[in-house]
Protein backbone atom coordinates (compact mmCIF):
# COMPACT_ATOMS: atom_id res chain seq x y z
CA UNK A 1 0.00 0.00 0.00
CA UNK A 2 1.12 3.55 -0.84
CA UNK A 3 1.15 6.49 1.60
CA UNK A 4 -1.22 8.14 -0.24
CA UNK A 5 -3.76 5.14 0.51
CA UNK A 6 -2.62 4.53 3.90
CA UNK A 7 -3.48 7.91 4.78
CA UNK A 8 -6.92 7.89 3.21
CA UNK A 9 -7.86 4.43 5.17
CA UNK A 10 -6.42 5.93 8.61
CA UNK A 11 -8.36 9.58 7.80
CA UNK A 12 -11.64 7.51 7.24
CA UNK A 13 -10.67 4.73 9.78
CA UNK A 14 -11.23 2.06 7.18
CA UNK A 15 -10.17 -1.13 9.28
CA UNK A 16 -7.60 -3.21 7.36
CA UNK A 17 -9.67 -6.45 7.72
CA UNK A 18 -12.22 -4.74 5.65
CA UNK A 19 -9.97 -3.98 2.60
CA UNK A 20 -8.29 -6.23 0.00
CA UNK A 21 -6.31 -5.78 -2.75
CA UNK A 22 -7.70 -6.08 -5.93
CA UNK A 23 -4.59 -6.82 -8.38
CA UNK A 24 -4.42 -9.21 -11.15
CA UNK A 25 -7.85 -10.11 -10.35
CA UNK A 26 -11.06 -9.97 -12.44
CA UNK A 27 -13.92 -7.82 -11.36
CA UNK A 28 -16.13 -11.18 -10.56
CA UNK A 29 -13.12 -12.81 -8.45
CA UNK A 30 -12.92 -9.36 -6.81
CA UNK A 31 -16.71 -9.65 -6.08
CA UNK A 32 -16.63 -13.41 -4.79
CA UNK A 33 -13.50 -12.85 -2.39
CA UNK A 34 -15.40 -9.92 -1.05
CA UNK A 35 -18.58 -11.55 -0.46
CA UNK A 36 -17.10 -14.77 1.32
CA UNK A 37 -14.94 -13.25 3.46
CA UNK A 38 -17.38 -10.12 4.18
CA UNK A 39 -15.05 -7.17 2.90
CA UNK A 40 -16.10 -3.66 1.97
CA UNK A 41 -13.58 -2.28 -0.58
CA UNK A 42 -10.90 -2.95 -2.68
CA UNK A 43 -7.78 -1.15 -4.01
CA UNK A 44 -5.93 -1.56 -7.15
CA UNK A 45 -9.07 -1.78 -8.67
CA UNK A 46 -9.92 -0.40 -12.58
CA UNK A 47 -9.30 3.45 -12.19
CA UNK A 48 -12.73 5.54 -11.71
CA UNK A 49 -14.20 6.96 -14.62
CA UNK A 50 -14.21 10.51 -13.40
CA UNK A 51 -10.86 11.02 -11.64
CA UNK A 52 -8.64 7.67 -12.22
CA UNK A 53 -8.87 6.76 -8.32
CA UNK A 54 -8.20 3.11 -7.51
CA UNK A 55 -10.44 2.46 -4.28
CA UNK A 56 -13.78 0.92 -5.06
CA UNK A 57 -16.50 -0.38 -2.41
CA UNK A 58 -18.56 -3.91 -2.75
CA UNK A 59 -21.10 -2.33 -5.51
CA UNK A 60 -17.95 -0.65 -7.68
CA UNK A 61 -18.80 3.00 -6.20
CA UNK A 62 -15.47 5.06 -6.40
CA UNK A 63 -15.06 5.93 -2.48
CA UNK A 64 -12.71 8.67 -3.06
CA UNK A 65 -14.93 10.65 -5.47
CA UNK A 66 -18.01 10.08 -3.13
CA UNK A 67 -16.85 9.13 0.41
CA UNK A 68 -20.64 8.54 1.76
CA UNK A 69 -20.21 5.45 0.42
CA UNK A 70 -17.57 4.42 2.95
CA UNK A 71 -19.94 5.11 6.11
CA UNK A 72 -22.71 2.77 4.30
CA UNK A 73 -20.57 0.32 3.54
CA UNK A 74 -19.35 0.55 7.26
CA UNK A 75 -23.17 0.68 8.70
CA UNK A 76 -23.88 -3.03 7.16
CA UNK A 77 -21.42 -4.22 9.30
CA UNK A 78 -23.04 -3.01 12.59
CA UNK A 79 -24.31 -4.74 15.39
CA UNK A 80 -27.63 -3.80 16.69
CA UNK A 81 -31.15 -5.32 17.58
CA UNK A 82 -33.61 -7.38 14.46
CA UNK A 83 -36.83 -7.06 16.04
CA UNK A 84 -40.51 -8.70 15.76
CA UNK A 85 -42.73 -6.08 16.51
CA UNK A 86 -46.91 -6.89 16.16
CA UNK A 87 -49.91 -4.00 15.45
CA UNK A 88 -53.47 -5.58 16.92
CA UNK A 89 -55.19 -3.01 15.16
CA UNK A 90 -53.91 -3.73 11.48
CA UNK A 91 -53.04 -7.37 12.60
CA UNK A 92 -49.19 -6.96 10.88
CA UNK A 93 -46.13 -7.95 11.79
CA UNK A 94 -43.11 -5.88 11.67
CA UNK A 95 -39.63 -6.86 11.03
CA UNK A 96 -36.86 -4.22 11.42
CA UNK A 97 -33.28 -3.18 12.99
CA UNK A 98 -32.14 -1.08 15.35
CA UNK A 99 -28.86 -0.02 17.23
CA UNK A 100 -30.61 1.94 19.66
CA UNK A 101 -32.96 0.62 22.15
CA UNK A 102 -35.33 -1.05 20.35
CA UNK A 103 -38.32 -0.03 23.24
CA UNK A 104 -37.27 3.39 21.93
CA UNK A 105 -37.11 2.54 18.66
CA UNK A 106 -41.09 0.79 18.61
CA UNK A 107 -41.58 4.68 20.06
CA UNK A 108 -40.95 6.00 16.85
CA UNK A 109 -42.22 3.97 14.96
CA UNK A 110 -45.71 4.86 16.86
CA UNK A 111 -45.11 8.67 17.11
CA UNK A 112 -44.81 8.37 12.93
CA UNK A 113 -47.93 5.97 12.72
CA UNK A 114 -45.94 3.50 10.31
CA UNK A 115 -48.02 1.19 8.47
CA UNK A 116 -50.80 3.59 9.89
CA UNK A 117 -50.97 2.43 12.97
CA UNK A 118 -49.55 3.56 16.28
CA UNK A 119 -50.24 0.31 18.71
CA UNK A 120 -46.78 -1.37 17.75
CA UNK A 121 -45.46 -3.45 20.15
CA UNK A 122 -42.53 -4.97 20.02
CA UNK A 123 -42.30 -8.54 21.00
CA UNK A 124 -38.82 -10.16 20.50
CA UNK A 125 -35.32 -8.61 19.41
CA UNK A 126 -32.03 -10.33 18.58
CA UNK A 127 -28.92 -9.01 19.06
CA UNK A 128 -26.28 -9.67 16.10
CA UNK A 129 -23.93 -8.02 14.16
CA UNK A 130 -24.48 -7.65 10.35
CA UNK A 131 -27.70 -7.05 11.32
CA UNK A 132 -28.17 -4.47 7.94
CA UNK A 133 -27.86 -8.14 6.03
CA UNK A 134 -29.94 -9.97 8.91
CA UNK A 135 -32.33 -7.69 8.40
CA UNK A 136 -32.61 -7.70 4.67
CA UNK A 137 -32.51 -11.91 4.19
CA UNK A 138 -35.33 -12.14 6.72
CA UNK A 139 -37.58 -9.79 5.34
CA UNK A 140 -36.87 -11.22 2.00
CA UNK A 141 -38.06 -15.14 3.69
CA UNK A 142 -41.08 -13.30 4.26
CA UNK A 143 -41.66 -11.31 1.36
CA UNK A 144 -44.19 -13.40 0.39
CA UNK A 145 -46.31 -11.98 3.38
CA UNK A 146 -45.90 -8.46 2.40
CA UNK A 147 -48.01 -5.64 2.93
CA UNK A 148 -47.89 -3.42 -0.43
CA UNK A 149 -48.78 0.26 -0.82
CA UNK A 150 -49.10 0.81 3.09
CA UNK A 151 -47.66 4.44 3.18
CA UNK A 152 -47.78 6.72 5.87
CA UNK A 153 -46.22 10.01 4.87
CA UNK A 154 -43.08 11.10 2.99
CA UNK A 155 -40.33 8.95 4.66
CA UNK A 156 -41.94 5.81 3.29
CA UNK A 157 -38.98 3.94 3.76
CA UNK A 158 -39.99 1.49 6.00
CA UNK A 159 -43.54 0.23 4.20
CA UNK A 160 -41.81 -2.44 2.67
CA UNK A 161 -40.87 -4.00 6.40
CA UNK A 162 -44.76 -4.85 6.93
CA UNK A 163 -46.24 -7.99 6.89
CA UNK A 164 -49.48 -9.93 7.47
CA UNK A 165 -48.53 -13.19 8.97
CA UNK A 166 -48.78 -14.43 12.17
CA UNK A 167 -46.33 -14.01 15.27
CA UNK A 168 -45.09 -17.67 15.16
CA UNK A 169 -44.66 -17.47 11.28
CA UNK A 170 -42.27 -14.50 11.72
CA UNK A 171 -40.41 -16.29 14.85
CA UNK A 172 -39.96 -19.16 13.17
CA UNK A 173 -38.43 -17.60 10.29
CA UNK A 174 -36.15 -15.58 12.00
CA UNK A 175 -34.94 -18.83 13.67
CA UNK A 176 -34.50 -20.73 10.93
CA UNK A 177 -32.50 -17.88 9.47
CA UNK A 178 -30.16 -17.95 12.60
CA UNK A 179 -29.53 -21.87 12.84
CA UNK A 180 -28.80 -21.70 8.72
CA UNK A 181 -27.05 -19.50 8.47
CA UNK A 182 -24.94 -20.08 11.82
CA UNK A 183 -25.50 -16.52 13.30
CA UNK A 184 -24.39 -15.97 16.77
CA UNK A 185 -26.91 -14.16 18.92
CA UNK A 186 -25.02 -12.05 21.29
CA UNK A 187 -28.38 -11.19 23.05
CA UNK A 188 -32.27 -12.20 23.20
CA UNK A 189 -35.12 -10.10 24.58
CA UNK A 190 -38.46 -11.01 24.93
CA UNK A 191 -40.60 -8.00 25.59
CA UNK A 192 -44.31 -10.11 25.33
CA UNK A 193 -45.08 -13.30 26.78
CA UNK A 194 -49.04 -13.41 25.90
CA UNK A 195 -48.24 -13.37 22.64
CA UNK A 196 -51.42 -15.62 21.65
CA UNK A 197 -53.28 -12.46 20.26
CA UNK A 198 -50.13 -12.09 17.86
CA UNK A 199 -50.72 -15.87 16.58
CA UNK A 200 -54.31 -15.07 15.97
CA UNK A 201 -53.55 -12.85 12.85
CA UNK A 202 -53.37 -15.10 8.99
CA UNK A 203 -50.73 -15.38 7.13
CA UNK A 204 -52.19 -13.80 3.72
CA UNK A 205 -49.70 -14.50 0.70
CA UNK A 206 -49.70 -11.46 -1.24
CA UNK A 207 -51.64 -13.37 -4.98
CA UNK A 208 -47.85 -12.27 -6.76
CA UNK A 209 -46.46 -15.49 -4.87
CA UNK A 210 -49.05 -17.97 -5.36
ZN1 LIG B 1 -13.00 8.53 -8.12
Amino acid sequence: MDTNLLDFLEYHKIDKSDIMDAKGLSITEIKNKMKTNNILFAYNTTPCEKSGHTIRDRHSHCIVCNTAHIAFMKRTKATGYVYIAGSIIKNYIKIGMTTEDPIKRIGKLNSRKVGNTNDWIVIKAIKCDHVNMVEIDIQKALQKYKVEGEYYGDESIESVEIFRCKYNKALETVENYFRDKQINKKEEKTYLFNIEKYNNFRNIVNPKYL
